[in-house]
C-alpha cells in the first residue's frame, strides 16, 4: 500500500496550480517562448530581458481569473458604497484642488469636471486605490497559464512597451490582478490607444501625474462618443401599469415617444434640452428608480461594460453638481449602507467577538459569516448581507432615554 502515496503525489503534480516548482519551470520556458512574439510587437531584447529575467509567476492571479463570486450584491448595496457622502465630499475636495487642470481638460475635450472626477472616484477612489500587484508579474503569469492567454499576451507585451518608452516608473506599475492600473485603471492596450500627456513632460503617466490621468479619462469618454453639454440622462417617473419589457439600454427610441407613453422627468426641469434617442433603465424593475439615458451614458458604460457601474459614475457626477439622492427609493426594506456604516458594522461585529480581521469597510467572506451568525441569533434571514437592518439591530441604543422602558 506504500505505493499509493507516490501515486497520489504525482497525480497532484499534474495540476499546474498545485505545484509552485513546476509552475516556475513552465513559466521560464513559456517566457523564453514569448520573446520572439514580444519582439514582433516592438519590445526590444534588452527590455524583455530586464523585466522578465528574474520573474516568478503569481498563481493567485489565475485563481482571481477563475473566481466565481458566490455572493452577488443587489444594486442598492453597490451604489450605497460607491456613491456615499464620503465619496461626494472627497470628490468636491478634488474639484477644488484640481480646478485649473479640470477647466483646461474641459476646454480641450468638452467633458465637464464633475464627470471626469466621478470616473476618478469610482475607478481608484481618487488615486487611493491603484491595486497592489506588479503588472509585469500578473500579465506574464496570465500569458502563460489559465484561460484567455492570447488576450493577456497582448496586454503583457504592451506593458513592456510602456516601460520601454519610459511613461511610468517601473516600481510604480502596479494594478489589479488583470492589469488595470493608475488613477484611471486603464488596461495597457487602452493606455496605448487613449492616454495623453497633459502636463507636457513628454510622458503619458497615469500613475504619478494627475493631469495626465484626468485628461486621459476625458479623452476616453470623447473617443467613446461623449457629447459636450448633453446630460447622461436623468431619473423619470413611470406611468401606472407601464410595460417593463420596453426597458433596456439598447432599446432606444425617440424621446418624444417616451413622453407620449407618459414618462415624465422628476423635478421641475424640462424633459430634455435635445431630442436624441433615449433608452429606459430599470435597474431594480418598475418598482424602483427609473432612468432615461442618452448617448453620454453609453460613453460612460463603455469604460467598464456594466450598467450598475455606469449608473454609479453618472449619479456621482450629479451629486458632485449638487444633486441629491434618487427620488424613488429602491424596492427593499433593508437599504444599502455607506462605507462609513460598513466600518461601523465591522466594529460592532468585532466587539461581539467575531474574528473578521481588519475594519476596512470591505465586506469579505469573514464579515459575511459573522453577519450570518448575528442574523441567526436575531432570527433574521441568514443572507450575510451588510445592510441597514443588521446595522440598526447591532447598534447600541443612542442614549439611555432610547433604551427599552424599565
Ligand atoms: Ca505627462
Amino acid at each position: 500500500m506504500k505505493t499509493l502515496y507516490p501515486l497520489l503525489l504525482s497525480a497532484a503534480l499534474l495540476t499546474p496550480v498545485a505545484s509552485p516548482a513546476l509552475a516556475a519551470d513552465d513559466f521560464s520556458a513559456c517566457l523564453a517562448g514569448l520573446r520572439g512574439d514580444a519582439a514582433a510587437k516592438g519590445v526590444n531584447g534588452d527590455t524583455y530581458s530586464r523585466y522578465t529575467s528574474a520573474l516568478e509567476p503569481d498563481m493567485t492571479v489565475i485563481e482571481a481569473l477563475d473566481y466565481q463570486p458566490e455572493f452577488r450584491s443587489p444594486i442598492w448595496d453597490y451604489l450605497a458604497a460607491l456613491v456615499d457622502d464620503e465619496r461626494v465630499a472627497d470628490g468636491r475636495a478634488k474639484l477644488a484642488e484640481w480646478g485649473d487642470t479640470l477647466r483646461a481638460v474641459e476646454a480641450r475635450y468638452g467633458v465637464d469636471p464633475e464627470t471626469v472626477v466621478a470616473v476618478w472616484g469610482v475607478e481608484s477612489n481618487y488615486g487611493r486605490n491603484f491595486g497592489k500587484r506588479p503588472l509585469v508579474t500578473s500579465l506574464a503569469t496570465l500569458s502563460c497559464f489559465g484561460r484567455r492567454q492570447s488576450y493577456f499576451r497582448g496586454e503583457f507585451f504592451t506593458t513592456l512597451k510602456i516601460l520601454q518608452e519610459g511613461h511610468v516608473a517601473p516600481e510604480h506599475l502596479n494594478g489589479s490582478w488583470a492589469g488595470a492600473f493608475g488613477h484611471t485603471q486603464f488596461m495597457p492596450s487602452t493606455f496605448m490607444r487613449v492616454a495623453v500627456d497633459f502636463d507636457g513632460d513628454g510622458r503619458r503617466d497615469l500613475v504619478d501625474s494627475v493631469p495626465d490621468a484626468l485628461a486621459s479619462t476625458a479623452n476616453y469618454l470623447v473617443r467613446s462618443g461623449w457629447r459636450s453639454g448633453e446630460p447622461w440622462g436623468y431619473e423619470v417617473k413611470l406611468p401606472q401599469g407601464f410595460d417593463e419589457s420596453l426597458a433596456g439600454r439598447k432599446k432606444r427610441r425617440p424621446l418624444a415617444e417616451w413622453v407620449a407613453m407618459g414618462l415624465s422627468r422628476i423635478g421641475d426641469e424640462p424633459v430634455a434640452p435635445h431630442d436624441g434617442p433615449a433608452a429606459l433603465l430599470l435597474p431594480a424593475g418598475a418598482a424602483g428608480p427609473a432612468f432615461l439615458v442618452f448617448r453620454n451614458f453609453d460613453a460612460i458604460y463603455s469604460y467598464n461594460a456594466a450598467e450598475s457601474y455606469a449608473l454609479a459614475i453618472a449619479h456621482l457626477s450629479d451629486r458632485l453638481k449638487g444633486g441629491g439622492d434618487f427620488a424613488t427609493p429602491w424596492p427593499t426594506d433593508d437599504a444599502g449602507i455607506s462605507r462609513a456604516e460598513r466600518r461601523e458594522l465591522q466594529t460592532l461585529l468585532l466587539e461581539r467577538g467575531h474574528d473578521i480581521g481588519e475594519v476596512d469597510g470591505m465586506i469579505g467572506s469573514r464579515t459575511r459569516e459573522a453577519i450570518k451568525a448575528e442574523q441567526a441569533r436575531l432570527g433574521f434571514e441568514e443572507n450575510g448581507r451588510a445592510g441597514r437592518k443588521i446595522l440598526d439591530a447591532l447598534r447600541p441604543p443612542a442614549s439611555p432615554a432610547d433604551a427599552a422602558p424599565r
